[in-house]
């Protein structure tokens, strides 16, 4: 059941944290509910999950007018540039930023509704043919080149690891993610914080906390299997 997913996975974050030395608030849990009907998140809010993550922009947007409103929507799926403008003043963090154009449609839909929306670097650290995200050496010329936006806040950096059986084997995929927002740090860019890891999915979520990662997003282990069919 779902209650009994949830305390699995948030025990297993709080244990991931005291391995790491951590404290378990240094940690946030994004509910990814993409492909979950409506009342599969309203019993999710009841047990008390506020942040939900979606990957398409029409999903995202109706079941944010079918929840309640203190919900934080996440989206992390590729964000097609003439869709943008549905989800503007929706989403309290868009994860999946990875081109200039798609940087630049953001800064001017944020304008049009006078507000500044935080985005995260989409980061392809395992460079896999099949992922979007930049390359690790594109990051730091890419987020020199949107810092001046004054729309858009850079707040971090996020990586899909590739699926692999053994947990252990996306650590190093962690680790240089961690390293890249250090060397960023370091740069002391203007407006720039990348304080924000999304990294960890339902297989690999308490080695990515080990490593650092701020924002876990978990499907499968806290709704069971997506059915792509319905
Ligand atoms: C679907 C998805 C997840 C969650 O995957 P699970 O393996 O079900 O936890 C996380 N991040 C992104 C970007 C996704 O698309």
């Amino acid at each position: 059941m779902l209650k009994d997913r949830l305390e699995e996975v948030e025990h297993r974050i709080e244990e991931a944290c005291r391995r790491a030395g951590r404290k378990r608030e240094e940690v946030t849990l994004i509910a990814v509910s993409k492909t979950k009907p409506v009342e599969t998140l309203k019993e999710a809010y009841d047990l008390g999950i506020r942040v939900f993550g979606e990957n398409k922009v029409q999903e995202l947007t109706e079941k944010y007018e079918a929840l309640p409103k203190d919900i934080h929507w996440h989206m992390i799926g590729h964000l097609q540039t003439n869709k943008v403008k549905y989800i503007i003043d929706k989403v309290d963090l868009i994860h999946s930023v990875d081109s200039i154009k798609l940087a630049e449609t953001i800064e001017k839909e944020a304008a049009k509704h006078d507000r500044k929306v935080d985005i995260l670097v989409e980061v392809n650290v395992a460079q896999e043919e099949s992922k979007f995200g930049l390359k690790v050496e594109e990051v730091i010329p890419f987020i020199e080149q949107i810092a001046g936006f004054p729309h858009i806040n850079v707040r971090g950096l996020m990586t899909i690891a590739p699926f692999v059986e053994n947990p252990e084997k996306n650590r190093s995929v962690f680790a240089d993610l961690r390293k890249l927002s250090v060397d960023i740090m370091e740069k002391n860019i203007d407006n720039v914080n990348v304080s924000i890891l999304s990294m960890g999915m339902t297989n690999d979520y308490e080695v990515a906390i080990e490593e650092g990662a701020t924002m876990v997003r978990v499907g499968t282990g806290i709704f069971g299997a997506r059915n792509y069919n319905i």
